[in-house]
């Protein structure tokens, strides 16, 4: 490898891609095009083009500026629909030229770029000898071999785009698309969108684009010509079915007029990366949210005939609901009637619950699984979420350009409307359309984050948003110091020598800022916010799981523990409860196990005595023994019939396992028995009472308790159950004891002698 960086050739296997195609969903198969062909290359050439993807991306993300929002670290598509709906948003309100969005559509981008194009600029920028040779080596000559039902054909030469299946690849190819980037920022005849210092003109993820045209009937032209032009040099051409238009602020006659110099249709809608943008804000739900979910209502119409366990069930919302949901969440979360999120749910519900009464309580259902809950997806709460993860960026004041443009016509700082309550009095904060449901989001979780005013509260910036030097804001946590316990603020010298641009006017504000808020004192300690504030990856799930817990919080205790207690007659530790959920019910793969024990810690089955609650000519009797209440707990444990069947299970597992146990239900019933030094006991002594639990409950409304053979039968299910879990996990690289059962399989053998 090293030689190759010093010019020396690459190996013939590393120029060969074998190609495998795959056909495209419900097209027609004898057509060429309908195939999507998925290239294979070298593993060693991976190796080496990973080593340089890695170093060319440190120099990218200085080089390629923040317009570009793919392939590079710590850039997020979600910030390209942002702007663009600002603008949108912009143009409505504040300004009234008019305006253009073109999103531009190359024809297969990647598989036509030129490579004298991106080597010519390599050498340009000076890139380095050995990354210099390396490219031009991989790029020199290039050859591929389609592979049809394990027949190889001919191979062919490959002379232009970028390599399919290779890391660098992406990368070399924002890297040449800059280049176009960069002329269309710079050049003053191309007018996009001009605030304070930030010009709004272009946004690109990878290959999509989409240019933001003022004064569109003069300038487009000069638009066309400068991404035509970069084609000839580059490779890269227009494909003009699939260039858009989505004009703002334009009579008809001035639209057509627009078509007329620039040969493309304007349209109502428009769709960037995935988002169906409109000219006015207002129709996004409209556009997104109501198509997609009628989409999955279909859907959930059709899998409800599956037979699906409840935990499936909820895995299917997890799975295959919940992503197209928070990819709208996080582009655009604009949801602000709670009655939505509502009706999203009853849907959900009825998938969830077969259409049937609920049996669980929602909180219950959405809470963590390490708190006893089944984790279903609280849509709202993701929503508030991804609205959290924007309204981050008012926090912390970074990511200015796009900040900028969001609060253009405000006339305080953000600051002042996160903490200060300044849209109480400011009603034009509110009406813009992305700030008014981000702050709704905000207000309703500020009061669990802060009781006193947060250290990173500037209260400059809060006053006026009026530069002083830069975006570098004082926040309380510069400008305060601690003596005997209380927050005093620093002398103007002190703070001159962090902040030099905080001059005696600035100072007499910050003091009076500073008497203010000490009469409600200033957080000592970090928040969840702070550190949200400073968070990179996982942001959703962790707040998420914040979120949810504060929801929950008020069932920590759920109504069935109480329950259990009391019949029990003792009290069980949280810690017993958390045992069971966390390491018990983690054991296993097999759903149905699982299910078992969800069921008898929710009181899932229905009894006569509930039963006749809802049908008053019912009887409230138990089923089997027919002269006592049928309560939860006598149809499980007291009822004379019942009491014979523990009665046998109880005396056989002593004989299996060697243990004296007593006869309690909190070990049969909900597993809870420690067997001190043997942990296989343990577990199997758990398998053995579930596998009890599962045949009483088949005969659950039949006079008759269960015969012995078929709980043994159903103890030979679970031993296999449990060996295709340890399988699975071993797979899976998840260390798992294998259980030993041979105290049982012994048993056995000496009955069938
Ligand atoms: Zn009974």
């Amino acid at each position: 490898m090293n030689g190759i960086l010093e010019n020396q050739k690459i190996p013939d296997s590393w120029k060969y891609a074998s190609i495998t195609t795959i056909p495209k969903e419900a097209q027609d198969l004898k057509s060429v095009k309908n195939y999507r062909p998925i290239s294979l290359l070298n593993v060693d050439y991976k190796i080496f083009a990973n080593i340089l993807a890695e170093r060319l991306k440190d120099f990218l993300k200085e080089w390629i500026k923040e317009e570009q929002s793919g392939f590079i670290p710590k850039r997020q598509m979600k910030d390209n629909v942002r702007e663009i709906i600002n603008i949108i948003e912009y143009y409505e309100f504040t300004r009234k030229e008019e305006l253009a969005l073109l999103t531009i559509d190359m024809e297969k981008a990647f598989d036509n770029l030129n490579w004298d194009f991106f080597k010519l600029l390599i050498q340009e920028l000076d890139m380095g000898y050995k990354f210099t040779n390396a490219i031009n080596q991989i790029y020199d000559k290039q050859e591929a071999k389609i592979k049809i039902n394990s027949l190889e054909s001919k191979s062919f030469s490959i002379g232009k785009g970028t390599r399919q299946g290779c890391p660098l690849s992406p990368l070399l190819f924002i890297f040449s698309l800059e280049i176009l980037l960069n002329n269309i920022r710079e050049d003053p005849n191309l007018k996009g969108a001009k605030i304070k210092k930030y010009n709004y003109k272009i946004r690109a993820y990878a290959d999509d684009l989409i240019c933001i045209i003022e004064d569109p009937i003069k300038t487009i032209p000069n638009w066309l010509f400068k991404i035509r032009e970069f084609g000839e040099v580059s490779g890269l051409n227009l494909n003009m079915d699939k260039t858009m238009i989505l004009p703002k602020n334009m009579t008809k006659k001035r639209q057509e007029e627009l078509t007329a110099v620039s040969g493309i249709q304007t349209r109502k809608k428009i769709k960037y990366l995935g988002i169906t943008l409109t000219a006015r804000n207002f129709q996004l739900l409209e556009n997104n949210y109501v198509p997609i979910w009628r989409e999955i209502k279909k859907d959930l119409e059709k899998w409800k005939y599956l037979n699906l366990s409840l935990l499936g069930r909820i895995s299917v919302i997890k799975m295959s609901i919940l992503p197209k949901m928070l990819f709208l969440f996080q582009n655009i979360p604009i949801v602000r009637k709670s009655q939505i999120f509502k009706n999203w749910n009853k849907d959900i519900s009825k998938f969830v619950w077969k259409g049937k009464k609920p049996r669980i309580r929602r909180s219950y259902m959405i809470d963590e699984k390490k708190r006893g809950g089944l984790r279903l997806p609280d849509l709202q709460i993701y929503h508030d979420t991804c609205g959290l993860i924007w309204v981050k960026d008012w926090a912390t004041l970074e990511n200015t350009k796009i900040i900028t443009l969001e609060g253009i016509d405000l006339r305080a700082g953000w600051h002042a409307y996160l903490w200060y309550g300044k849209k109480t009095t400011e009603k034009k904060f509110g009406n813009h359309f992305i700030r008014s449901s981000l702050i709704k989001i905000w207000d309703k979780y500020r009061k669990k984050l802060y009781w006193k005013t947060p250290r990173w509260i500037s209260p400059l910036e809060a006053c006026q948003r009026r530069e002083i030097g830069g975006e570098i804001w004082p926040r309380y946590k510069d400008i305060l110091v601690k003596e005997n316990g209380k927050h005093n603020l620093q002398s103007q010298e002190e703070i001159n020598r962090k902040f030099p641009n905080v001059g005696w006017f600035q100072y007499m504000q910050l003091k009076e800022y500073y008497n203010k808020d000490k009469i409600l004192g200033f957080e000592e300690r970090d928040s969840f916010w702070d550190k949200v504030m400073t968070m990179g990856k996982k942001q959703v799930s962790i707040i998420y799981t914040k979120l949810i817990e504060w929801e929950t919080e008020e069932v920590t205790i759920k109504e069935n523990m109480t329950k259990w207690a009391k019949n029990l007659g003792e009290k069980i530790y949280l810690e017993e409860w958390e045992k069971a959920w966390n390491s018990r019910l983690k054991a296993t793969y097999a759903t149905e196990l699982k299910e078992n024990w969800i069921k008898m810690f929710y009181r899932w089955y229905l009894t006569p005595q509930k039963l006749s609650n809802f049908y008053k000519k019912t009887s409230n009797k138990c089923w089997k023994c027919g002269d006592q209440v049928g309560t939860f707990f006598h149809c499980w444990w007291t009822c004379k019939k019942a009491e014979k069947y523990w009665k046998e299970i109880h005396q056989k597992i002593q004989e299996m396992l060697h243990i004296k146990v007593e006869l309690d239900p909190k070990y049969f019933l909900l597993g809870m028995l420690n067997v001190e030094n043997d942990k296989n006991k343990e577990i199997l002594f758990n398998y053995l009472i579930t596998a009890a639990r599962i045949t009483y409950a088949k005969d659950w409304k039949k006079k008759e308790t269960p015969e012995l053979s078929s709980w043994l039968n159903k103890v030979l299910d679970i031993m296999n159950m449990d060996k295709l879990t340890y399988l699975l996990k071993n797979n899976n690289g998840i260390p798992k004891r294998q259980t030993d059962w041979g105290l049982i399989k012994k048993k056995r053998k000496e009955k069938n002698k």
